[in-house]
């Protein structure tokens, strides 16, 4: 909930060193690697990098891993 909280805070505004205050940023996708994405936040008033974030494939797996335990397909058994 408030990592939740955090990153909408994060995602609109950040503290800015050029311009001495908290400055509405924009969202950009750096750079998509195999198992991260990275997203950097780009001033609106000066255009510098106030921030990065990382979102990793082992995020997303776990995600996935955890809403696709219930729905793994059984494994086939004979007993006869
Ligand atoms: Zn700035």
């Amino acid at each position: 909930m408030n990592q939740q909280q955090f990153e909408n805070f994060t995602a609109s505004s950040l503290y800015c060193e050029k311009c001495k205050a908290a400055m509405p940023v924009r969202e950009r996708l750096l750079l998509v690697l195999p198992d991260r994405e990275i997203f950097d936040y780009l001033c609106t008033g000066c255009g510098s990098s106030v921030g990065r974030r990382e979102v990793t494939a082992g995020e997303k797996m776990m995600a996935q891993a955890m809403s696709g335990r219930a729905r793994r397909a059984p494994v086939s058994v004979r007993l006869r």
